[in-house]
């Protein structure tokens, strides 16, 4: 029997190690029930850290640990799946191909930045998505020494007042400083279109985003959207005109296409409909976690968002249900009542937030560890000792807050 993983980020990565660890609990060797985990690298890209510097840095490797238990890795991208034939077909880095046969499959392909079609976006709009986006930010802002000293060459506008775009945002003007000298004056402008910042955060944490901003000089422009980019700058849906020289895109998270491959219903962020098992109900043997599914996480209302929080859970649940179900041995029903947010602030530390209603718990320095502390130790692979790694994929103790 087989168990195909698609995909080696936070959900894909904790439902290997999930799965190898019920495989393990009941006595059944590899042979018997082989764990596949396909993905192009055999890295775990560090995506809540690529607004960083240095993001050449932000992967960890998997090899290592997913070989400690026993889980085959086979390097490739799936762009096929045949769900009657229960088959992915996977290309390989040198674009040979083949098909894998699958008794349970596990779609944990996560995210991508949703670009929509403004003039020029795709030209000259940067982001910090993918690995490769924040390593091509990081050497154009390497670059701009070598400019001619101006506004444009100073300014930097975040596309994108929600988490991603305030975390980007609070960290240029240090990045930039580093960059261009302490003597420069960066200027970072946050476009938005609804009419207050951090419109998820609610009114208790609002204020405090706020004041990081004005701590740090970044300028907003609210209630207005981009409406074009060009080589030297955007103009707003309002008309106004800002000379830059990077345009960074924030806004908006679409889950991987290859969603659309399962005939199954999709949300509005094309994630796979699941059952509380995280089963997609309408088609046999096929799982979907992470951000590329959608799932109640509670029995009052909430649903996983798309975050490494909820992805790595996520990924262990659907783990361990798929390979249960090889087994023979009981599913268990996702949930996951506790949800905390920690948004970096750049030089203006962090804020904490605990529950649904956003209860502000920490700010300033004191949240600033906890972020660091997340950001450099939570979210990373288990060490690759077999024993200690199958523990650390228990799926009622993964991510508890
Ligand atoms: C800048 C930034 C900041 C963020 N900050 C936070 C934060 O503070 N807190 C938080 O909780 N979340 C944050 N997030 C969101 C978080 O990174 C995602 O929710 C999380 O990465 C989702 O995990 P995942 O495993 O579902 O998908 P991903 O991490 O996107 O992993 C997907 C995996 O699938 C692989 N893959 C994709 N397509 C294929 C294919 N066709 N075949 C084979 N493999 C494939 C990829 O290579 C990758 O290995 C942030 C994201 C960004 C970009």
């Amino acid at each position: 029997m087989r168990l195909v993983i698609v995909g080696a980020g936070f959900a894909g990565m904790y439902a290997a190690l999930s799965a190898a660890r019920l495989r393990d609990i009941e006595g059944v060797s590899p042979e018997e029930l082989e764990i596949a985990l396909v993905a192009p690298e055999p890295t775990l890209v560090v995506r809540p850290r690529l607004y960083e510097p240095k993001p050449e840095t932000l992967t960890a490797p998997l090899l290592d640990v997913l070989n400690a238990v026993n889980v085959v890795y086979v390097q490739g991208t799936v762009d096929n799946i045949d769900s009657r034939a229960r088959t992915v077909s996977v290309v390989g880095v040198k674009g040979d191909r083949k098909t894998v046969p699958y008794h349970r499959l596990v779609i944990a392909t996560g995210s991508r930045l949703f670009r929509p079609n403004i003039p020029g976006l795709a030209e000259h709009g940067f982001s910090v998505d993918q690995l490769g986006d924040a390593i091509a930010l990081d050497r154009h802002l390497h670059d701009l020494p070598k400019w001619p000293v101006s506004e444009m060459r100073d300014t930097i506008v975040v596309a994108g007042g929600g988490f991603t775009g305030i975390e980007v945002a609070t960290e240029m003007p240090a990045r930039l400083r580093a960059i261009l000298g302490k003597d420069a004056s960066p200027r970072v402008i946050i476009v938005g279109r609804n009419e207050a910042i951090a419109p998820d955060m609610g009114a208790g944490a609002r204020p405090i985003i706020e004041e990081a901003l004005r701590m740090l000089g970044i300028e907003t422009r609210l209630g207005a959207g981009v409406a074009t980019l060009d080589k030297s700058g955007v103009t707003l849906t309002n008309g106004e005109r800002i000379e830059s020289a990077t345009v960074i895109w924030a806004a908006g998270m679409r889950a991987n296409p290859l969603t659309t491959q399962i005939p199954a219903e999709r949300d509005n962020f094309g994630r796979l409909l699941v059952d509380n098992r995280l089963r997609v109900a309408s088609v046999p043997a096929v799982f979907a976690t992470g951000d590329a599914a959608r799932a109640a996480c509670d029995g009052v209302g909430n649903y996983a968002l798309m975050s490494c929080q909820h992805a790595t859970r996520m990924g262990a649940f659907a783990g361990n249900n798929a390979a249960a179900e090889l087994v023979g041995v009981p599913t268990r029903p996702y949930h996951q009542e506790g949800y905390v947010t920690c948004l970096d602030l750049g030089e203006a530390g962090a804020l904490f937030t605990r529950g649904w209603e956003r209860k502000v718990e920490m700010v300033g320095a004191k949240a600033k560890k906890t972020k660091q502390e997340i950001n450099t130790v939570w979210i990373y692979p288990p060490k690759a000792e077999r024993a200690a790694a199958l523990a650390s994929a228990d799926p009622e103790h993964v991510t508890e807050v």
